[in-house]
């Protein structure tokens, strides 16, 4: 009965491929693969002019640029983060000797509660690391205040938060630093990828130092830094990809609208609002499975696979309830009420460029059949 093509939470977007030619034999002819090349520059300038942000370091991939922002900014001691985002928010953490110290989440936004922020800083606090989860951006006045109060620095996981705006202005020019990630599986790829966002110049040099083994230059090391740089290859995708970011975020924005048109309203079925203000980009498509829904969360998620369909529960489980967080004192439930709920009843739809209309109105359709 099911011969159909299975649909995973989200594609990447692949521009033709006789469009990648050229950009190849640019590669091959020049023979220079990797370190701050031609199409690297040409990449991180292209990238500043689309995010709207003064400074880029490209990198290898999300998770390392994590690490070196950490790095770059010398954060030490205890961080204030959430349990509601991707494992590697707080791994890096780990990776770095720190301690996290969770907060629990706003059911708005999902995103860090400002709140909360303030009861959880110790004399240890150096920084705090928000996720603007889904591309939602996060109260980034209130978490600068705070930051400024206490006189730490704020570093924002922005990995969903490709192209975001809020205040008229790109979120990626809140906090110290903004770490984005090109990861496949994300709105804007680079195959594996990622990048910083700094405000000034100092900060940028000090940043390609450490993605660099902290080398200046042939006879000096400045720092002992790591090898995070991203080759040619990737930033020439990442060039041809922005060239479709026109037409990868109106079908995104489309696909949002349908479910947002036919599941508002459906009992059981909860839609989260968008921030008015925000500019999102349409990456996930997240509904809460409620109480009164005819079918628990995870019945409904296999129900949808039965049928080849693979949404996604993100973030289940919590960060803080893998083996390595959760004898944290700050990972225990009763500190994370918000998240634990969020987290039992959250799916993330199907929502990609090539989505097609019929299997999004058959997903629509196997919600909707629940009742
Ligand atoms: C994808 C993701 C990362 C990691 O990025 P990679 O490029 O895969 O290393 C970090 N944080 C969040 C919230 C993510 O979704």
């Amino acid at each position: 009965m099911n011969s159909k093509k299975p649909v995973y939470v989200t594609q990447p977007y692949m521009p033709p491929l006789q469009e990648f030619i050229p950009y190849l034999e640019q590669i091959w002819d020049s023979k220079w693969l990797t370190n701050n090349g031609y199409y690297h520059r040409q990449l991180e300038k292209e990238l500043c002019k689309y995010l709207e942000v003064p400074y880029v370091s490209l990198f290898s991939n999300g998770t390392l640029a994590l690490m070196v922002a950490l790095q770059a900014l010398h954060i030490t001691g205890e961080v204030i983060t959430t349990p509601y985002s991707f494992v590697a928010t707080t791994h890096t953490l780990l990776w770095n000797n720190i301690h996290p110290a969770f907060v629990d989440i706003t059911p708005l936004t999902f995103n860090i509660n400002p709140q909360k922020i303030e009861e959880a800083i110790t004399s240890r606090t150096t920084a705090i690391v928000p996720v603007h989860v889904y591309g939602n951006p996060c109260d980034v006045d209130e978490i600068q205040r705070i930051a400024d109060t206490y006189n730490l620095k704020v570093i924002y996981d922005a990995a969903h938060a490709f192209g975001v705006r809020c205040n008229g202005k790109s979120v990626l020019n809140y906090g110290d630093l903004s770490v984005l990630s090109f990861h496949a599986t994300k709105i804007f790829n680079t195959f594996e990828g990622g990048a910083i966002v700094c405000h000034d110049e100092e900060m940028k040099r000090r940043i390609d130092l450490l993605k660099n083994f902290g080398i200046a230059d042939e006879v000096t090391v400045l720092t002992s830094g790591i090898n995070a740089k991203m080759c040619e290859l990737q930033a020439a995708f990442g060039l041809l990809q922005l060239k479709y970011m026109g037409h990868i975020l109106s079908r995104c924005a489309e696909i949002d609208c349908h479910y947002r048109e036919e599941l508002n309203g459906v009992p059981g079925i909860r839609v989260p609002h968008r921030l008015a203000e925000s500019h999102q980009n349409y990456s996930y498509f997240p509904i809460l499975i409620e109480p009164d829904y005819p079918l628990s969360r995870d019945a409904l998620y296999q129900k949808l696979r039965d049928q080849g369909i693979y949404a996604r529960r993100y973030f289940y489980p919590l960060i803080s309830d893998f083996p390595m967080y959760r004898g944290l004192p700050s990972a225990v439930a009763t500190n994370l009420p918000v998240a634990k709920l969020v987290s039992e009843r959250v799916l993330c739809l199907p929502i990609y460029t090539d989505l097609a209309k019929d299997d999004q109105n058959r997903i629509i359709g196997i919600i909707k059949s629940g009742l």
